[in-house]
């Protein structure tokens, strides 16, 4: 029997809802075997990012080493990746893989909902120069498009010359997510080379439970990638995949602040 698997190099949530914990519970749930590379461990609750650890960045190479040499992932996802060691690591690792993997989804992790800093600043150069080129799909959302097109988005024409100024960086599809846009209609744009080539809208949950809302996504669209989907289908089901689970868990209880999309 084929079997899929994933490879997912991101930061630990200790309270389960984002980063590894997150990525993992999707994959495992959309059939795929999750594989992690952990870059950070986050010290987190519901409420808050209260101490992040970064991991050496020998050690996170060497669990992507270990990874590719042996299970051969059909897909990968990045996550948060905390500082500039961690991240040249990682893109010189997978520079050595490129031929062995088809799709490398990236998340660009900036700020926790809780306004916790999970990239440093200084960090963004190395971000955009080298490891935002090896990028099939970047899924930002509009702050962090904002902060990697440099500029303000303010409507649909924002979000087309943002994404244009994204993809010259390097990355062949851009997914930029509405979800923090004040616009009326909350509506996620993907592009290809720059050039818009279809919208998804999403629903709108009256729910507190929206942590690791992000990671859910990027994980959800790895997955149904290393399923051999098109990136058009793996997004559409991905977000079907996160609007059932929101929807799933609108009313439960976890911890006493933003609890997790991802149970
Ligand atoms: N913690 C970790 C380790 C993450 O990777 C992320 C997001 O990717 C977050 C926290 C932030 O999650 P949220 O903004 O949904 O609270």
């Amino acid at each position: 029997m084929r079997y899929y698997t994933a490879l997912t190099i991101a930061g630990s949530d200790s309270c389960g809802g984002a980063g590894i914990q997150a990525d993992i519970k999707t994959m495992s749930a959309l059939g795929v075997y999750a594989t992690s590379a952990i870059t950070a461990i986050t010290v987190q609750n519901t409420k808050g990012v209260y101490g992040i650890q970064n991991v050496e960045p020998e050690i996170v190479k060497g669990q992507i080493e270990a990874v590719m040499e042996d299970i051969h992932p059909d897909a990968i996802k990045i996550g948060m990746v905390n500082d500039c060691d961690t991240i040249r690591a990682i893109a010189e690792t997978l520079k050595k893989y490129q031929e062995s993997f088809q799709h490398l989804v990236i998340d660009p992790v900036m700020v926790s909902t809780s306004g916790c800093r999970l990239m440093q600043e200084d960090a963004l150069d190395v971000f955009i120069t080298e490891l935002l080129p090896l990028a099939t799909l970047l899924t930002p959302n509009i702050p962090e498009a904002e902060i990697l097109a440099n500029r303000k988005i303010e409507n649909v024409e924002d979000i087309k010359a943002a994404a244009a100024a994204i993809s010259k960086l390097g990355c062949r599809y851009v997914l930029i997510k509405g979800g923090h846009f004040d616009g009326e209609e909350k509506i996620d744009y993907l592009f290809e080379g720059g050039k818009q080539k279809t919208s998804y809208r999403g629903i709108s949950v009256n729910t507190r439970n929206t942590h690791g809302t992000g990671c859910t996504l990027s994980s959800a669209i790895t997955s149904y990638l290393a399923r051999e989907m098109d990136m058009n289908t793996a997004i559409a089901m991905a977000k079907t995949y996160l609007s059932g689970a929101i929807l799933a868990g609108k009313d439960i209880k976890i911890g006493e602040g933003h609890g997790p999309v991802n149970h």
